[in-house]
């Protein structure tokens, strides 16, 4: 039986968009030096929602300044049970306007608003609170008896959690008593400027949080900047690469969180159904923009037709379209060059013989959308099976023992997460321990807590974030001064 839903439209009208941001320095919001604007764009729609600064060399030195300025006069020295205040405010705040940022949020990045709604807010909160927690008591995390701040944080992050990637940078930082200058992904700048406007809600000092938009070269010339003291990105491991050659040589710290290619393994005696959502959840969540995704479905040949018509079931159940619907499971696709991206390694799929199927749904006319994919009959050697799609598509590949699921599962310069499902125990804790990724989720995926850390092996980055590991990187052992 199937029924029609009736749209359940989100309301558009709790926020307020303005027509044009400036950046954010030293507690206010200012023009660029140039005066250069940006468009930043509605992927379910394609319409303009605002105009944002780009920020320049000149705006860039601005904004380390007014950080570094914070950190030496107000917030370095300030202590730890004071710093916790601005942090526990401002995750009130956070929880107060959830609703305000979840709707900016799906608005900007397209994503569905049952997610930014119930997953990305909750964890953007839970991450201020958690830090909140900690700015007193860092002597006790295990960083040494009196660990001091770095300084000033350049913060580069990317589009597929934008708000969640500035709670995830923002929140350590401030609470160990560094200052922040961070640039948000050009394609999603508006949460992170509604962020800037709760940091005058709270009171914080003028300069201890300052945001600059821009694309990839404003972010070049932030974490460049012989100002800075500590340098944090999320993004494509392509990036990451440049910026670790760049920083060569300096004294700069920094932490890299880069792609992931995860193997999501389902062994024969796993719950079928529920290996079967815990695999949906693992690459359809946030339309597969996810860098912990569980792109590569291993599964255990004797089981592996019955998966597959299982999985293409449920995908037939999900719902496409307006990321404001409450009932919309995919949303919009970040942008035409992501949509582009994920076509052209589809095409490589089916040049180089996978078979492919797509969840048949309606596709709004306007906006960037892209089906609910999956590969069969992928060899290792395919690029799907190797390179980051970072889009809804799954490949799946078959095994028949568990020295050969680890064979497979590492085959990859990336290690950031992996998924186990089966009903053996020891078999869990057998195959965690050979498995090269820095998360491994066992009969579950895509859980996320700030009180775990969070990083990876080889290609997709060094440098833990969240819990007492993701504290470290924001503290040193030696005192500065
Ligand atoms: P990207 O790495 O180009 O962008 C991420 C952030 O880095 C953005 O804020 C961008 O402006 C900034 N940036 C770009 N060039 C920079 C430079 N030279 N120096 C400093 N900052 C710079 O990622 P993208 O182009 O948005 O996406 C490309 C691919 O990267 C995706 O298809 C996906 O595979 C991967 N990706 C991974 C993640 C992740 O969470 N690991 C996030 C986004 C994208
Ligand atoms: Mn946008």
């Amino acid at each position: 039986m199937t029924f029609e839903y009736a749209p359940a439209p989100e309301s558009r009208s709790v926020v307020n968009i303005a027509a044009r941001y400036g950046l954010f320095i030293d507690g206010s919001f200012v023009e660029s030096s140039s005066g250069a604007t940006f468009p930043t764009i509605n992927p379910a729609t394609e319409e303009v929602l605002s105009e944002v600064a780009e920020a320049g060399a000149d705006d860039v030195d601005r904004a380390v300044r007014a950080a570094r300025r914070a950190y030496e006069e107000v917030w370095g020295r300030m202590p730890g049970r004071d710093r916790a205040k601005y942090l526990f405010r401002i995750a009130r705040l956070i929880q107060e306007r959830s609703r305000e940022l979840a709707v900016l949020e799906s608005l900007d990045n397209g994503k569905p608003i049952r997610e930014s709604r119930d997953v990305d807010l909750p964890l953007v909160a839970a991450h201020f609170f958690y830090h909140a927690g900690w700015a007193d008591k860092l002597g006790h995390a295990g960083h040494g008896p009196d660990p001091q701040p770095l300084g000033v944080a350049a913060q580069v992050i990317p589009w597929n959690f934008p708000l969640l990637m500035l709670a995830w940078k923002i929140a350590p930082a401030l609470a160990c008593g560094n200052t922040v200058v961070l640039k948000p992904a050009e394609t999603t700048p508006l949460t992170a400027l509604l962020f800037a406007e709760i940091c005058q809600q709270a009171d914080l000092p003028p300069g201890v949080v300052n945001i600059i938009t821009g694309a990839g070269e404003t972010g070049r010339l932030l974490v460049e900047h012989p100002g800075v003291d500590k340098v944090a990105f999320t993004g494509s491991t392509e990036v990451g690469k440049t910026i670790l050659r760049s920083l060569a040589g300096s004294s700069k710290r920094l932490t890299l969180e880069l792609g992931g290619k995860a193997a999501n393994i389902v062994f024969d005696d796993a719950p079928i159904d529920e290996a079967v959502e815990g695999v949906v959840n693992g690459i359809y969540f946030n339309q597969g923009h996810v860098c912990c995704a569980g792109s590569r479905l291993l599964v255990q040949e004797s089981i592996a037709d019955e998966i597959v018509d299982a999985l293409k079931r449920r995908l037939g159940t999900l719902r496409l379209g307006d990321p404001l619907d409450k009932n919309t499971d995919i949303g919009a696709i970040n942008s035409s060059e992501q949509l582009a991206r994920i076509a052209a390694l589809v095409s490589s799929g089916e040049a180089e013989g996978a078979e492919r199927w797509s969840a048949p749904c309606d596709i709004p006319e306007r906006g960037w959308w892209f089906p609910p994919t999956v590969f069969t009959g992928v060899t290792q050697a395919h690029r799907i099976a190797r390179e980051e799609i970072f889009g809804p598509v799954l490949s799946v590949l078959t095994f028949r023992t568990p020295d050969e699921a680890i064979e497979k599962a590492n085959n990859t310069p990336y290690g950031l997460s992996a998924g186990i499902w089966t009903e053996k125990g020891s078999r869990i804790l057998w195959m965690a321990e050979r498995l090269r990724a820095g998360v491994i989720w066992a009969n579950t995926f895509n859980r996320f807590d700030p009180t775990s850390p969070f990083g990876g092996y080889k290609e997709s980055g060094f440098g833990r974030e969240g819990g007492i590991q993701g504290l470290g990187a924001y503290l040193t052992k030696e005192v500065t001064r």
